[in-house]
């Protein structure tokens, strides 16, 4: 073995030239981040306590609203709006179809009103929501996805974000798939801010709530303005990571099994229209059929039409083919990797 070992160290024809080395490392790279996104990882050691508590306390403050004496007509009011504000606005608009695939444009106040909306989802950071799910679309439901329901239902619901994963992963995560991003200063904002956006959600909603009616009014607003709403846009968000890639039907032949189903779309405002978006992820309506109802979509022409969002890719491609599958979150990739591979040769 050791013998084997000298003789290749000592012959010339194997030297690795740097294209192979830059192969090499590309492939280091993909085992690392296919190593980090594992379900594997998925033990005590390697729980993500601050995201499993926050999230079990979300849950179980939802369980508070069958309490009587909490519930308010204001309370489900908040509910509902900022429920579309967060989950349409915030992350199907903003973290989705703006950040994560450039379907449009926004004036930086939009930009900055919208990822504020995507921060008092709970969802994450920006940076971590655009870039885990860039990695999704290139690898969906094969090897390396960070969330398919191949590897198990629960796991592509929600198991897998209860893994904390190192600094060096995330790293290489916001490398490799949102360098364009990172040094964005309003991106860099958000990285740091995105928890404390939440507390001031909270402290509002109490201060609220007690400022009309005491603290009954106040603990309502916080049960009903942050807990059942972020425990239903959760699980909406999550339906689509999970059910829209098992059930549903399929408008366009992908090399996934992305599935368009109806009630995922109706909870997640035109997000369950995933065979369409997996399909055409750089297209900005999700919905291809006259039924396929888009709610996001109603929004971003508006935004159009106030002249806040611009440069909107509306066009739904015809035919059943999904000829830019391969293409159109390459060319993103591709678009954004351009500096990266620029700096490092
Ligand atoms: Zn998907
Ligand atoms: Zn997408």
């Amino acid at each position: 073995m050791s013998g084997n070992a000298a003789a290749t160290s000592h012959s010339s024809d194997v030297r690795p030239s740097p294209v192979n080395t830059k192969r090499t490392q590309s492939e280091l790279d993909t085992d690392q981040l296919k190593q980090a996104f594992s379900r594997s990882r998925l033990k005590r050691e390697n729980v993500d306590w601050v995201v499993t508590s926050f999230l079990f306390f979300i849950h179980a403050g939802c369980l508070l609203a069958f309490v009587p004496a909490l519930f308010s007509w204001q309370g489900l009011a908040i509910c509902l709006v900022m429920h579309w504000f967060t989950c349409s606005i915030g992350v199907c608009l903003g973290y989705h179809r703006f950040l994560s695939h450039k379907s449009l444009k926004l004036r930086a106040p939009a930009k900055f009103f919208v990822m504020v909306a995507g921060c008092l989802s709970g969802e994450g950071s920006p940076m971590t929501w655009a870039a885990t799910h860039r990695l999704h679309h290139q690898k969906s439901d094969q090897d390396g996805d960070p969330h398919s329901p191949l590897v198990g239902s629960w796991w592509s619901h929600l198991l897998w974000l209860f893994v904390k994963r190192k600094r060096e992963d995330k790293q290489l995560l916001f490398k490799k798939y949102i360098p364009e991003l990172v040094d964005q200063p309003m991106m860099q904002f958000f990285e740091r801010t995105f928890a404390m956006w939440l507390w001031v959600q909270g402290l509002v909603l109490l201060a609220a709530g007690w400022a009309l009616d005491g603290w009954i009014m106040g603990a309502s607003f916080v049960i009903w303005g942050m807990c059942v709403r972020m425990t239903a846009a959760y699980h909406s968000t999550w339906f689509v990571n999970s059910a829209t890639h098992l059930w549903g039907y399929r408008n366009y032949d992908t090399r996934d099994e992305s599935r368009n189903l109806w009630w995922v779309a109706l909870v997640a405002y035109g997000e369950g229209w995933h065979n369409n978006h997996h399909a055409h992820p750089s297209v900005a309506p999700a919905g291809h059929r006259w039924w396929e109802v888009d709610m996001t979509w109603w929004a971003i022409r508006t935004l159009q039409m106030t002249g806040l969002a611009y440069d909107v890719r509306d066009r739904i491609p015809k035919g059943r083919q999904a000829n830019d599958v391969e293409t159109a979150d390459d060319k993103v990739l591709a678009q954004a990797a351009r500096p990266l591979t620029e700096t490092a040769a």
